[in-house]
């Protein structure tokens, strides 16, 4: 039996594919998010999977790969294109290759002009395939960076994919309206630049006059796609903290969620340390019942007065100077420190007990 599994990743809109066979246990992943390992990870043990491979479609300009970190927790593989020159993989592939993950198999089909190492991956019975960013629901990715090409990403979609059986479905590798799957028959008619009667100096003339703007995270994220997705500083991963359950973030940051925030401020040992100004504290939104109010401008002086061998959550409206208040409470040596996640904003609309609240 074949697991399958479509994660999506809403900060880059990408998605995520877990492919398993059930009866070994072995299986893969196709472009992880590096924010989402502990999700990805947390998925493979409910289900009882063993992660034998991490594929990428391409080297991502929009996201970091979670690849690197699944492999120091999970003891995975990378895979990845030759032709996208990335350091640190286990197996770099090629047009042809097969991975294999138990009994069942995808096929490695070169599909570049996104960028020049893109592949797309098939299923062994052809009911599948995966395009990344090459071949997108009713779209395709952008030929303008990452040495793209309109006439080779023509040449991919008709030579590698729409030769695929009509039936078979088309997986993306983003989709930004929330549309999940599509098939290689829907695409060839109704695919506005590919498909249809759409000639290569049609799609090309469509492709030049884009006008994108430059994508936000390029300069974070090829750099660290090519290294798989290792962060630059040796620091910036160390062994999970076990006061909570919290959640790293690329930023290095440490998070609480509103649901695991609800039981830690039963807590005693956990210091809810509030940063924001008094009348924001006191006033509207109010405050966490069991929160210190310390707004960031005096925490500096507020130090003293907290227990460094004890955990610290600092909470804020939306989580942003809470963050600079974990840099600094970091700074000054705590190390069991995080913070809420959206701040009182999310406590809001998760239900979260609240005191002083005034109209
Ligand atoms: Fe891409």
């Amino acid at each position: 039996m074949l697991i399958f599994r479509q994660l999506f990743d809403a900060t880059s809109s990408t998605y995520t594919y877990l492919l398993a066979d059930r009866a070994s246990g072995q299986a893969l992943l196709i472009d992880p998010v590096y924010e989402q390992a502990r999700r990805d990870a947390a998925l493979l043990a409910e289900l009882g999977l063993t992660l034998a491979w991490t594929l990428e479609t391409h080297v991502h300009a929009d996201h970091v790969t979670g690849a690197w970190l699944l492999r120091e927790r999970l003891g995975s593989r990378i895979g990845l294109a030759l032709a996208g020159a990335a350091e640190g993989a286990d197996r770099l592939l090629e047009h042809g290759d097969r991975v294999d993950f138990g009994v069942r198999w995808l096929s490695v089909r070169a599909t570049p002009g996104h960028t020049n190492g893109c592949l797309s991956y098939v299923l062994d019975d052809e009911s599948r395939a995966f395009s990344g960013d090459c071949l997108l629901i009713r779209g395709c990715g952008r030929t303008d960076f990452q040495q793209g090409s309109a006439a080779s990403l023509y040449a991919s979609v008709h030579q590698q994919l729409f030769t695929l059986p009509a039936s078979c479905l088309i997986y993306p590798g983003h989709d930004y309206n929330g549309l999940t799957v599509t098939s290689v028959d829907e695409e060839r008619r109704y695919n506005p630049r590919l498909g249809g009667e759409v000639s290569e100096g049609d799609f090309a003339g469509h492709m030049n006059n884009l006008n994108l703007p430059h994508p936000k995270q390029l300069e974070v994220a090829v750099p660290a796609n090519l290294r798989c997705g290792r962060p630059e500083a040796a620091s910036a991963v160390g062994a999970d903290p076990n006061w909570a359950p919290l959640r790293r973030t690329f930023a290095g940051l440490w998070e609480v969620e509103p649901q695991a925030m609800a039981e830690l401020q039963a807590d005693a040992r956990v210091q809810i340390v509030d940063v924001r100004e008094p009348d924001e504290f006191n006033g509207p939104m109010g405050h966490i019942p069991t929160a210190r109010l310390m707004p960031l401008g005096s925490l500096k002086d507020g130090l003293a007065t907290l227990d460094r061998q004890r955990p610290v959550v600092a909470v804020c409206r939306s989580g942003s100077r809470s963050a600079r208040a974990v840099a600094m409470l970091q700074q000054a040596g705590f190390t069991q420190v995080a913070h809420l996640a959206g701040g009182m904003l999310r406590w809001h609309v998760e239900g979260g007990a609240v005191a002083g609240a005034q109209d």
